[in-house]
């Protein structure tokens, strides 16, 4: 017998034609965004509420407090309500509106702070963690340092892939945002076949690239990517095998952003178009490096709906200074 938390996870693998015919590989998509609340978040808030209960911590009747930029909240608000947990959320006021409204319509209590640099007290996961220490019955997700996180892909996301790409996967990267789906998919699949590369696809404004490319913790530049953009090396990026790094920029993530769902319906966020032009490259190194055929997994991480006032609005694109959607710019009034 299936529970309705029996639904996140297992979730389809897809070759991705686009992406394949220009890596001259082949490259294939996580489908994440089919997971209950939509996005790769599910997993980490079912396993670090599992843990908590496990511990002792979680108590019936108690509460579950985060910090997020969204989509962990939104799982953390499902699973709460599955099992008989309070949720509180805290986010930063500049991620998109359509989470807000989602975690409100869950039941969540929602707390917005100003977008801050992690070194201020009053950044969102610091005023999350006061905010569990002072709530009674409380405990504080911590998705960043919590390694339960990573745990949900040691376990699921990792032998997935494996079992889906019948044990032939040469390379997997992602973006990061706590880090737990790259280095849990990536422990997980050196565990199977060490020889697999695993590299980080890093947005522009995040410091990882140049730390795994030279050791030094440094961003430079912007991205106006939601879930991903790390600065420092959290709890569980720690020991992640990391052999390689790209860098990818908001318009060339939203070049396949605009042709995966125009060439192959699919609806996503731009985390997941940074993520397949990271596999893209990836694809493209392994073959340089004389691998013949390389197969390459990445994550689709987010649904596209969830951005429609965003990412998928003419008027929000041409704000930021990015390439409006095609499709979209005769939907713009004139001035
Ligand atoms: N994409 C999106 C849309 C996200 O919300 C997140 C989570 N913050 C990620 C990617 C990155 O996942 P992780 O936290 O496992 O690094």
């Amino acid at each position: 017998m299936k529970t309705s938390l029996d639904l996140i996870g297992n979730t389809p693998l897809v070759l991705l034609k686009g992406p394949s015919e220009e890596a001259g590989c082949e490259i294939w998509g996580k489908c994440e965004f089919m997971n209950p609340g939509a996005s790769v978040k599910d997993r980490a808030a079912l396993y670090i509420v599992r843990e908590a209960e496990a511990s002792g911590e979680l108590q019936p009747g108690g509460t579950v407090v985060e910090g997020t930029a969204g989509n962990t909240g939104i799982g953390i608000a499902l699973v709460a309500n599955a099992l008989g947990y309070r949720t509180i959320i805290v986010m930063p006021d500049n991620q998109s509106k359509e989470k807000m409204d989602t975690l409100r319509a869950l039941g969540a209590e929602l707390v917005t702070v100003p977008p801050t640099k992690y070194a201020d007290a009053n950044h969102f996961q610091h005023v999350s963690r006061r905010l569990a220490e002072e709530t009674e019955g409380a405990i504080w997700a911590g998705q960043f340092d919590n390694t339960a996180n990573r745990k949900a892909h040691i376990e699921g996301t990792a032998p997935e892939i494996w079992e889906q790409m019948d044990g032939k996967v040469d390379g997997f990267t992602c973006a990061v945002g706590t880090g737990g789906t790259l280095a849990g998919v990536g422990m997980g699949l050196k565990e199977r076949d060490e020889k697999v590369t695993i590299a980080l696809t890093d947005p522009h404004g995040a410091a990882l690239y140049n730390y795994y490319a030279h050791g030094e913790l440094k961003a430079e530049g912007s991205s106006v990517a939601e879930g991903i953009g790390q600065g420092r090396i959290t709890g569980n990026l720690e020991g992640a095998p990391i052999d390689a790094q790209f860098r990818i920029s908001d318009e060339v993530g939203l070049e396949w952003v605009a042709r995966l769902l125009r060439e192959e319906g699919l609806c996503l966020g731009l985390s997941s178009g940074i993520n397949v032009a990271g596999a893209i490259a990836l694809g493209k190194d392994l073959k340089a490096r004389g691998l013949e055929n390389p197969r390459v997994a990445t994550i689709l991480c987010d649904t596209g709906f969830r951005y429609l006032s965003s990412l998928y609005n003419a008027d929000w694109l041409a704000e930021k200074g990015l390439p409006v959607f095609d499709w979209l710019s005769g939907a713009r009034p004139a001035n």
